[in-house]
């Protein structure tokens, strides 16, 4: 058994970390390496991993999305999302999963005490990472997610992904996010505003005034561990998350696929949690 994680970058990768440590504490000698593949090149890397005992792989930059036509079998929810983060090779066939919107909601649950249930939620953003999470918190309850995002096709072509109508296109200008914040009782960023070595930033922050004082904010980015959303929040009184326990619980979500059995997940998350502190 090889596991491994495949993009282009990827040698930045924190997964041989996160699941290195989760295999240690397993008692599992499996190795986990980052391995770089260029767009284009995944069919001759599917079938190179077959023949040398690769039976799992993370994927990341550019191929989240590439893979979908190349896999033998998608989990229901990555095909909804339209991008798998976890291939497994099970019975000779590769099957794609996603664990990122479920590891959001997780990190949701233990990092802020919120259960998506009946919340109307301010989501900004409408990429790769937007959808695998609006599309988690409307199926975990949420009763309103409002995408804001800069292009208006891309927010309005997500929120076509519900047939429910639980997901509602929104501007990103601050008149408008306001207008939703207060509306909301969590607030999620999945942009790259605020990311470290992007440029963006956002213009002005009033639209966290408008948050309930019982609001939660919670953003995808972890480095810095702190953005400006998430300290300017912090500085008005608001509970705040970062991206870290998003990304130690999509890895333990990824692993129970590749072992193809329950962990205890909080061991896991613990082991995977204290790994990243040390490097
Ligand atoms: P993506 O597909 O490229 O989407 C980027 C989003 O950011 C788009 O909605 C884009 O809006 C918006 N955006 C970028 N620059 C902007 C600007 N200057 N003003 C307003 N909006 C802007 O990226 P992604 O894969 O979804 O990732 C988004 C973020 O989530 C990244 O910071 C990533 O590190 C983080 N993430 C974290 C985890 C985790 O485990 N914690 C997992 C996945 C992703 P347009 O549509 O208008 O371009």
């Amino acid at each position: 058994m090889k596991l491994q994680v495949i993009g282009d970058p990827v040698l930045h990768s924190k997964s041989p970390v996160l699941h290195g440590a989760m295999l240690a504490a397993l008692g599992l000698d499996v190795p986990y390496t980052a391995h770089v593949v260029r767009r284009g090149e995944l069919p001759d890397y599917l079938a190179w991993a077959q023949k040398n005992g690769v039976t799992g792989f993370n994927a990341t930059m550019p191929h989240k999305e590439d893979l979908i036509p190349l896999l033998d079998g998608i989990d229901p929810s990555a095909q909804a999302i339209g991008a798998v983060n976890t291939v497994c090779l099970r019975d000779g066939k590769w099957v794609g999963f996603n664990t990122d919107g479920a590891g959001a909601v997780t990190a949701l649950g233990e990092g802020l005490g919120f259960d998506p249930a009946g919340l109307t939620v301010t989501l900004l953003g409408a990429g790769g990472a937007a959808k695998a999470v609006a599309l988690a918190l409307v199926e975990a309850g949420a009763e309103r997610v409002f995408v804001c995002n800069r292009t208006p096709e891309r927010a309005a072509a997500l929120c076509a992904l519900d047939g429910l109508g639980r997901l509602i296109p929104a501007a990103f200008d601050p008149d408008t996010l306001a207008r939703r914040t207060a509306q909301s009782r969590l607030l999620v960023n999945c942009t790259n505003l605020g990311m470290a070595g992007c440029p963006g930033q956002f213009e002005e922050f009033s639209f966290l005034d408008a948050l309930p004082p019982d609001a939660g904010v919670f953003d995808l980015i972890y480095h810095p561990a702190e953005t400006e959303l998430l300290a300017q929040a912090r500085r008005r009184g608001l509970s705040t998350l970062n991206g870290l326990p998003m990304l130690v619980n999509q890895a333990v979500l990824a692993l129970e696929h590749f072992l193809n059995r329950p962990l205890n997940r909080r061991a896991m998350a613990e082991a995977a949690t204290a790994a990243l502190h040390q490097i």
